[in-house]
């Protein structure tokens, strides 16, 4: 019979093994909390990794870039939808546009 006490490694309580070969923990419910305590801990510290050294950086100086080219696309897409679907199918001329532009310039001030 095993007599040495084993040690619970979530409680750190000495038991007496009920296997006689390893066995870690004291309890089904300290091996269940030590494998979700695991999972978790492992999880945020890759997580943290990945956000500190590629992701965070990455999408810092990407969302800044990308907010100004996703602002100026969107405008000119609007821009260009405005002036193609205005005056139906005729093609934009530049005082079709300059009158839009003050017209936008009319609808930003108020
Ligand atoms: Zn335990």
């Amino acid at each position: 019979m095993e007599t040495r006490l084993y040690k619970c490694e979530y409680c750190r309580k000495e038991f007496l093994p009920v296997r006689r070969r390893v066995q870690k923990y004291c309890s089904n419910s300290c091996r269940s909390k030590s494998h979700h305590k695991k999972a978790k801990s492992t999880d945020k510290i890759e997580v943290d990794k990945l956000g500190n050294k590629t992701t965070k950086t990455s999408v810092e100086k990407l969302s800044i870039a990308g907010v100004g080219n996703a602002a100026i696309g969107s405008a000119a897409v609007d821009l260009l939808k405005y002036a193609f679907t205005k005056e139906e199918n005729k093609p934009a001329t530049k005082s079709d546009i300059k009158n839009l532009a003050k017209k936008l310039k009319r609808y930003h001030r108020k």
